[in-house]
């Protein structure tokens, strides 16, 4: 089954609303008259809360999109800092970021509060771009597909057949985000191939061909064609090099030449 491939940008906690604009302009520009956005890849972007909105008004005309980095489980309430579902679709967000690991790692969020809120979200109408992945710790001590296969299970728990439509997983090997560590092609695929088979054993044999599984963690130009050419590697979720117009563009080149 053909899989229109993705690549999305995870900005984190990187520009303000201002350098945001400025870096949407600078893809444009790198894209010349044949912008990136009308490649074969979808292309997306998640900026911070607050650049949102001008990173909207940027691109509008341009088929990118535009996403958020997390989102709560609650329609509203006592949350400080938090951020609905309701919120994001009122102001047009399409797409949201949850389990990253740096949300694991540094806010706590578990794998119960990763499936409450990829629950919340899909009840909302957003698709989800869930994140999974080892640590180095767990890889070498040989757990990586133990792992891989709770995360799968406890942060889809209770999606519906139906609701995975909506559902994109990255695979991001905690080791290599930020690291400038990169999976070889041959261990990304063997835990895509992995995912993949997890997805028909829980879910359905169209889910597993249907579902796109990013690659993330420290993919660049110079080894993206190489991932991005693997059978179960539909895409990735770009960290440091989506900050970068020249190199976000190049990745999306190569997204196109495997399509
Ligand atoms: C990420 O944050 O999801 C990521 C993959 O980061 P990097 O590309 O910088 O490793």
């Amino acid at each position: 089954m053909a899989r229109k491939k993705v690549i999305a940008g995870n900005w984190k906690m990187n520009m303000t609303a201002s350098e945001g604009a400025q870096l949407i302009a600078d893809l444009k520009a790198t894209c010349g008259g044949n912008c990136c956005c009308c490649c074969a890849p979808e292309v997306m972007v998640f900026p911070p809360f607050t650049t949102i909105a001008a990173v909207q008004e940027a691109a509008k005309g341009t088929p990118l999109v535009v996403g958020a980095q997390n989102v709560h489980w609650a329609a509203n309430g006592a949350f400080t800092g938090e951020i609905s579902a309701k919120m994001l679709v009122e102001m047009g967000v399409t797409h949201v970021i949850i389990g990253h690991s740096e949300r694991r790692q540094y806010f706590g969020e578990t794998d119960e509060t990763v499936n409450q809120r990829v629950k919340a979200a899909l009840a909302a109408g957003l698709k989800v771009i869930l994140c999974i992945g080892e640590t180095l710790e767990e890889r070498e001590k040989g757990v990586t597909e133990a792992v891989i296969e709770k995360q799968v299970l406890w942060d889809l728990a209770d999606v519906s057949m139906e609701q995975l439509d909506n559902v994109i997983l990255a695979y991001e090997p905690v080791w290599a985000i930020g690291t400038g560590k990169t999976a070889t092609n041959e261990q990304a695929q063997a835990v895509h191939a992995f995912i993949r088979a997890l997805i028909e054993k829980h879910f359905c044999p169209v889910c597993a061909g249907k579902i796109r599984i990013l690659y993330g963690g420290s993919m660049k130009p110079a080894n993206a064609e190489g991932l991005l050419a693997q059978p179960d590697i539909d895409g990735g979720l770009i960290g440091g090099a989506a900050l970068k117009a020249a190199d976000f563009v190049a990745l999306v080149k190569a997204a196109s030449a495997t399509c």
